[in-house]
């Protein structure tokens, strides 16, 4: 049943708003629900026809936007004006792709500019972000016209090695499409949600271990992931951009024109009998899933394909595939009897001999009773579902995958909230000022794992200015960072006294690939001992410096208090100070520390006994 609520500025009626969660595809998207009935997660159809949208968009001579099905047919006959596969060049820079176009049948131009690529269609230019805002767009009306009711917010997936880059520009991709995204999530971890693995109850500490195999269209991902307490972490992806059921496809198209003795060239040009034969194939191919014998004609061209012949064509792309899990595997640092379950995704896993290959690498039954088309997008709407607080029971949680933190004096890496904490997630801390009358604060924020900032990688820099002025060590500044559930990072400082506040939203521009979030990481292992000897040394010298400051003003108010000797003494120990600061020497700092507090103490605690003195004087009992 949904909720109902009265807004109490327009007396309205509020309806809960639906949650969809979507699978934007490289080569097919779809939409699903809980169903609010059955409370099962659902893909939305017509009556009558498939849940699958083709995510192809024909543009027609007049640039109307055809999508989906109706688009598809004009891949072979108008390619120059048909997209697909736009994915791929999502977050991506001409540099990124400009070794692949020659894969892709449309134009792909470098505007220099911004470096993002962009797609020509005779006089005009569309962003890839366009591009994917028409299939959602396509998706949002679908579900709106099932549904008979707006469609406004969405779940959207994506595959998990997609970078931050890539995942804004899905974000942006919703946003233009008039939706409100309110997660990104990964391919493989909707699909376990779907399989209902990692929804057991919070309490549930053992740790999971899965592989989930998707065999799409064009694509092929296996991700290894970990699950322990409604956290997913992915420990390794493989894969290859460039190899799923298309190849297939291809395989059976060139396996029919050798027997026919029609040549590529030939094919290359007749595109009518090409986009033909690949018709024919995939029919074949998916036929051969369920029977041993496919039989058809194209014109005069007599075509058959036995499920053994089938098999033999695509034995050495499964055969790649599999290469990639024993590569994921051991980026894990697992063995295969390790993995527990295996989560078959796309629709080529319906292929049997890609699901007997698989069951038989892991020597494990597969997951793969949930449709492989649908399964994406069905974990989404279980993940929906649980933002709109319809299933308490389930805690789902992102983590972040390296440390973030802020600069503190000497340079050093101050982590507010450490690598693989639990998104959403605040952290704050109290900082002071260095000097007397420090009116601003530099704060400057860092993603990393390593001692030093100047290893790590900057986020965001801003300033806390208008701290009124007050004695060093006095103001109070209250560093405040929160992760939403969106991953996106908002940092501020208050200064507790005077209520001076500043913050600012860190949205990182270009992300860091999977391979950059690892070398870091490597990074901060490989020198872990090096940077806790220079934390010491850093730490050792701020200390020092902060001492010989205050010992400074201590000097400054009671210079009258002191002898003579006290007051020769201590400037040479403070000039002993000063010297070994210079020094690479930690233990010779804290050796001249240690000097200066000796001295200062006895005249310190004379000078405090007898301000007391004088402040219970002046009190009448
Ligand atoms: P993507 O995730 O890349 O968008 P999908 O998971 O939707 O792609 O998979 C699409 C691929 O699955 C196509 O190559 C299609 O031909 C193939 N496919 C769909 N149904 C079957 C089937 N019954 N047997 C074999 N392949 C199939
Ligand atoms: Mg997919």
């Amino acid at each position: 049943m949904a909720k109902i609520a009265i807004n109490i500025a327009t007396g309205s009626l509020q309806q809960d708003e639906i949650i969809v969660g979507i699978d934007l595809g490289t080569t097919n998207s779809l939409v699903a629900i809980i169903h609010p009935e059955t409370k099962q997660p659902t893909a939305l159809k017509e009556h009558n026809s498939s849940a699958i949208v083709p995510s192809v968009i024909y543009f027609d001579e007049a640039n109307n936007i055809v999508v989906g099905e109706e688009a598809k047919k004009y891949l072979e006959i108008s390619p120059e004006r048909t997209i697909y596969s736009a994915k791929r060049l999502m977050g991506k820079s001409y540099g990124d792709v400009h070794d692949k176009t020659s894969l892709l049948s449309y134009k792909i131009i470098d505007d220099g500019s911004e470096s993002l690529v962009k797609v020509q269609l005779g006089d005009r230019f569309y962003s890839p972000i366009e591009l994917s805002s028409f299939i959602l767009k396509e998706l949002k009306s679908r579900a709106e016209h099932i549904l008979k009711t707006p469609v406004n917010k969405a779940v959207i997936t994506v595959p998990a090695y997609f970078n931050d880059a890539q995942r804004q520009a899905t974000r942006d991709a919703g946003k233009l499409a008039g939706l409100d995204v309110l997660r990104i999530i990964n391919e493989p971890t909707a699909a376990s949600l779907a399989y209902g693995l990692g929804l057991k109850k919070i309490a549930n500490a053992t740790p999971q271990l899965i592989a989930v195999y998707d065999l799409g269209g064009g694509t092929f991902d296996i991700s290894i992931l970990r699950i322990v307490e409604g956290i997913f972490e992915v420990l390794s992806t493989n894969g290859d951009t460039f190899l799923g059921g298309d190849d297939f496809d291809k395989v059976i198209v060139q396996h029919w024109a050798s027997r026919a003795g029609i040549s590529m060239e030939d094919l290359s040009v007749n595109k009518l009998l090409a986009q033909g034969l690949r018709l024919k194939a995939e029919a074949a191919k998916k036929y051969l899933s369920t029977s041993d014998l496919f039989e058809d004609k194209l014109e005069d061209l007599s075509l058959i394909l036995t499920k053994t012949e089938f098999e033999e064509l695509i034995f050495p792309l499964v055969s790649k595939t599999i290469d990639c899990c024993t590569n994921a595997l051991k980026d894990a640092g697992l063995k295969i009897s390790d993995i527990e379950s295996v989560v078959m995704v796309g629709g080529s896993t319906r292929v049997p001999l890609v699901k007997k290959t698989v069951s038989d690498f892991f020597d494990k039954i597969v997951n793969d009773q949930v449709n492989p088309d649908e399964v994406v997008a069905l974990g989404a709407a279980i993940q929906a579902d649980v933002l709109a607080g319809n299933n308490k029971d389930i805690l789902l949680l992102d983590i972040t995958p390296l440390s973030l933190g802020i600069e503190t004096a000497g340079g050093l890496m101050d982590v507010l909230i450490s690598r693989n904490a639990k998104i959403p997630s605040r952290a704050s801390r109290q900082y002071t000022t260095q000097v007397d009358g420090q009116a601003s604060m530099r704060i400057s924020v860092y993603q990393g794992e390593r001692d030093m900032v100047k290893d790590n990688r900057k986020l965001a820099e801003f300033n806390l200015s208008n701290i009124p002025g007050m004695p060093a060590g006095l103001p109070k500044v209250e560093i405040s960072f929160l992760i939403n559930a969106d991953g996106i990072l908002t940092v501020s400082a208050r200064e507790l006294r005077s209520g001076v506040e500043q913050s600012i939203e860190v949205k990182p521009q270009y992300g860091l690939s999977d391979e950059q979030v690892e070398a870091m990481l490597h990074d901060s292992i490989a020198n872990a001992k090096e940077d806790i000897a220079v934390r010491a040394l850093t730490e050792a010298r701020t200390e020092g410096e902060q001492l010989l400051k205050s010992t400074e003003r201590f000097l400054q108010k009671n210079t009258a208090e002191l002898t003579k000797e006290e007051l020769i003494h201590t400037a040479s120990a403070m000039q002993a100070l000063q010297l070994a600061i210079t020094m690479d020497n930690k233990d010779l700092i804290h050796q001249k520390i240690e000097a200066l507090n000796e001295l200062s103490r006895p005249y310190a605690e004379r000078i405090m006994d007898e301000a007391i003195a004088k402040a219970m004087k002046g009190k009448h009992v």
